[in-house]
């Protein structure tokens, strides 16, 4: 797919959009390896949705599952905000990228509705804030997305994002937009992401069109209720601290030492937990696995979400682009979502968050002073009422938003952490996703069916 399509939301309205006829063939869960006499008992190390979706493709062929989280909750990076605004709000994944992947179909199930509402972005261009429409007619328009469109077609030694805008003369006024479009929007920020690996993503992306919201109900009721046969299975409060696969069975040790035996493991945690070796391994990985867990990077990230006394942004506004202090805002309460659309989450990735991080008390006050600026006035100060942050980071058991290509690594390297280890060990999670659709819901799912595919091939 055009990448694009998937930085600029506008495709948001597309509720009605008819599914591609391809599917997403090899993921269908009926189509999983048929004739496997693989009988055994898997552990699952996680029950985001990667931990569950395997645990979901295995329970349905009757093996026996049990799945370890670490937190007191399922959903990992998936996560609701109840209670403060008229709605529920997405504090991890809220975008389902694409209209031809399994979690579309998760999302789009029943009486699901994605909101249709005709949504532009906005972007805030030499102290002034103009719509998308406004930006097209731009020469500056013509500048970015003629640079935007030739990352498909890099085929050079690598370069970072930054490098690459400034390497082709990008405008400098442009770069804050260049780093929403392509640096914040894949969890980091330009002057790390290397252009070979969005190069990569471009050219193998296969999820299909457009990015949808939800107006209702949120991700985790989804999950409720489409993991609600193995729910029950998992085993809240236990992070896994040390796999043993040096016998015929796997061991699992529990922070408390309790010991757990399993025939297979799939571990999902993050790329980030294992790089700081919140799990060890006996024998160690082979070298495939930690040459891939040291190299496939993850960085801070933070979604605050802003309550106003009112909404004093343009109706059909869906992201504004252009901030120095917050890369993305965006409307969060749009159609219908909320009666009043009061609420802006701001995104913030990479050295952006590592800024705001270290401001302390005095955060929001400058994310507030940006929006006055765009605004104008004192408008966003003045209708402040509250707000809630969630930093990534600082979640013990995920520390960060979701991996990404840092300049100069191979785009073999997720292939290799997809690696099975002795026919026993298996990882599965966003950062295992070889194909592209890392950092997303989807690739986790694709993730967990690839690892359950390789159990059922074990036997
Ligand atoms: C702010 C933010 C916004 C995002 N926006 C989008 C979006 O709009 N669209 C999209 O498609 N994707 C988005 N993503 C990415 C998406 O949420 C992730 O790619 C996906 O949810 C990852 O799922 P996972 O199962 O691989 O990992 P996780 O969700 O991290 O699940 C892993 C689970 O394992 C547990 N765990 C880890 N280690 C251990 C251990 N040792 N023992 C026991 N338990 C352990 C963790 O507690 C966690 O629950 C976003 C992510 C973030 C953070």
């Amino acid at each position: 797919m055009n990448r694009k399509d998937f930085l600029i939301k506008s495709l948001m309205a597309g509720g009605g959009l008819a599914l591609l006829p391809s599917l997403l063939a090899s993921c269908k869960r009926e189509n999983i390896f048929e004739n496997s006499s693989f009988k055994g008992s898997v552990g699952i190390v996680g029950a985001g949705i990667s931990g569950l979706y395997a645990a979901l493709l295995l329970k349905e062929r009757g093996i026996d599952v049990q799945i370890f989280e670490a937190s007191n909750d399922f959903g990992g990076r998936i996560k609701t905000l109840e209670g403060f605004a008229d709605f529920k709000i997405e504090l991890g994944a809220e975008y389902v990228h694409g209209n031809n992947s399994v979690w579309y179909d998760f999302v789009r199930n029943g009486s699901n509705n994605f909101v249709t509402s005709d949504l532009q972005d906005y972007y805030f261009l030499n102290g002034q804030i103009m719509t998308q429409t406004a930006f097209e007619s731009t020469s500056q328009y013509a500048e970015i997305i003629s640079l935007l469109d030739s990352i498909e077609s890099y085929a050079s030694s690598d370069i970072s994002a930054l490098g690459y805008a400034v390497l082709n003369g990008l405008s400098e006024e442009l770069i804050p937009i260049w780093n929403g479009w392509v640096g914040n929007e894949n969890g980091t920020d330009i002057s790390k992401i290397g252009i070979s690996g969005l190069s990569f993503v471009d050219q193998s992306w296969v999820a299909g069109e457009g990015d949808f919201l939800l107006k209702s109900p949120d991700f985790k009721t989804i999950m409720l209720e489409a993991f609600s046969s193995v729910l029950p299975y998992v085993q809240y409060n236990t992070p896994i601290s040390h796999i043993n696969y040096a016998d015929s069975k796997v061991k699992l040790y529990d922070a408390d030492g309790q010991e757990y035996l399993k025939d297979r493991v799939i571990v999902t945690s993050s790329i980030q937990v294992l790089k700081d070796q919140l799990v060890t391994f006996t024998p160690n990985l082979p070298p495939l696995q930690l040459q891939a867990i040291n190299s496939i990077a993850m960085d801070k990230g933070l979604k605050i979400i802003l309550k106003f006394s009112e909404g004093f942004w343009p109706n059909d506004l869906a992201s504004i682009y252009g901030g120095t202090v917050v890369p993305e805002y965006w409307a969060t309460g749009i159609g219908g979502r909320s009666a009043q659309n009061n609420i802006l989450t701001a995104f913030v990735n990479g050295s952006a968050a590592e800024n705001l991080i270290a401001l302390g008390d005095q955060m929001i006050p400058t994310i507030l002073t940006e929006l006055d600026g765009m605004f104008g006035g004192s408008i966003a100060s003045n209708n402040f009422i509250d707000h809630r942050f969630i930093n990534w980071s600082e979640q013990e058991y995920i520390r960060g938003t979701y991996s990404y290509f840092p300049v100069d690594l191979s785009s073999d390297i997720r292939g290799q952490l997809a690696e099975p280890v002795n026919n026993k060990l298996f990882f599965a999670g966003e950062a295992s996703h070889s194909s592209g659709h890392h950092g997303t819901v989807h690739g986790a799912m694709e993730a967990a069916f690839r690892s359950v595919k390789q159990i059922l091939e074990s036997a």
